[in-house]
């Protein structure tokens, strides 16, 4: 039984977290000696999928994908599967992305498989297949078994394992299907807001983050210049995007995105429990906040007890510096 990784792009680039399922799906078919097939919609940089490992790929081209909803999207994977003669996937990764998240339970609905999700790790044993997931907003760790013969796991992003390159066959298979059957006629997009910042949080490794210490929105660029200079995505707390400061893309939180960096850097937020819940997973917290006792000091690696008005100008000096 084959294992299958289903692959997002965004404007024919893949994904960082689109190299991660493929190097997660290697190892499971390593492990169980069976075929990797990588499934992608209208994408055409396809050669880069051959270098993580995929042996088969199948693509369904010149898909429009600006009217399709999840339900669609779920059927045209449906219909890839449908589309492999032997080798029926008994496991199938996605990646916890909001795409993702959305259409792993339609597509268990449709297979009638069983669904683990929240992956933060390969899997324990196969038979029956049992990993470890995060709960309760990464609070807590679950091991789920499933009893089903095909299951879908979804994995955490940037949380297991990272990227391996490992060259596939990668075996193209053109799936030409009537793409018009699966639009969604229900639903129509009326448009489409571009997140505000130049890397998308998901897959920033880095996050400059910043909270209602900063006092008002025309104090955030410096909070830009110095993600600019680290490379990073900027993230912001709820209140502040309630406010209207930033937008609600970059609310990170219970409420908002929960996402894993190598590097969070937090300024001038309390750490509240509902906001730690979606940062907590990070793997190195910097807080920057004037008062002493603020909770974020307890979950951060690295401590300043600073105005943020003086730390972050004289962080943003010394990045410069040191990069001339
Ligand atoms: C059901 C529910 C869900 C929620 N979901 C989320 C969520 O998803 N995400 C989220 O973020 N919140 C969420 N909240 C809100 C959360 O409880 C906190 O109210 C919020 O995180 C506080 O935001 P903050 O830290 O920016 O602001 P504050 O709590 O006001 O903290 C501001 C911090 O800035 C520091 N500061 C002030 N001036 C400076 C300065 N000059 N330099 C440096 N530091 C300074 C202060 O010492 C303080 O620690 C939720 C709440 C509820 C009830």
């Amino acid at each position: 039984m084959a294992v299958l990784t289903f692959v997002e792009h965004w404007e024919g680039k893949f994904k960082k977290t689109s190299y991660e399922s493929i190097s997660y799906g290697r190892k499971i078919s390593d492990d169980l000696n069976q075929p990797l097939y990588v499934v992608t919609l209208g994408a055409e940089n396809i050669e880069d999928l051959k270098k993580y490992g995929a042996d088969y790929i199948i693509n369904v081209p010149k898909i429009n994908l600006d009217n399709t909803s999840n339900m669609s999207i779920a059927k045209l994977i449906t219909e890839a599967i449908n589309s492999i003669q032997e080798d029926k996937p008994s496991t199938i990764i996605i990646s916890n992305t909001n795409t993702g998240k959305s259409i792993a339970p339609i597509l268990a609905s449709i297979l009638n498989s069983g669904l683990i999700t929240n992956a933060i790790d390969h899997p324990e044993s196969y038979n029956p297949l049992t990993i470890n997931c995060k709960v309760f907003s990464s609070k807590a760790i679950a091991k789920y078994q499933s009893n089903y013969k095909q299951n879908i796991i979804t994995i955490v992003p940037n949380s297991i394992g990272g990227i391996n390159e490992k060259n596939g066959d990668g075996k193209l298979i053109e799936l030409n299907i009537d793409t018009d059957l699966f639009v969604d006629k229900k639903i129509t997009v009326k448009n489409r807001n571009k997140l505000s910042g130049k890397i998308s949080l998901s897959d920033a490794e880095i996050v400059v983050s910043a909270g209602r210490g900063l006092k008002s929105s025309e104090n955030w660029n410096m909070i830009e210049e110095l993600a600019d200079l680290l490379g990073a995505g900027t993230a912001c707390s709820k209140p502040v995007s309630d406010m209207g400061w930033r937008p609600h893309s970059e609310h990170v939180g219970q409420t908002g995105i929960a996402i894993n960096p190598d590097l969070y850097i937090a300024i001038g937020i309390s750490g509240a429990i509902q906001h730690l819940a979606g940062v907590s997973n990070s793997k190195n917290i910097v807080v920057i906040n004037i008062d002493p006792e603020a909770p974020f000091f307890k979950a951060a690696n690295y401590g300043i007890v600073g105005d943020a008005f003086t730390v972050v100008p004289k962080l943003i000096e010394a990045i410069k510096r040191h990069k001339n």
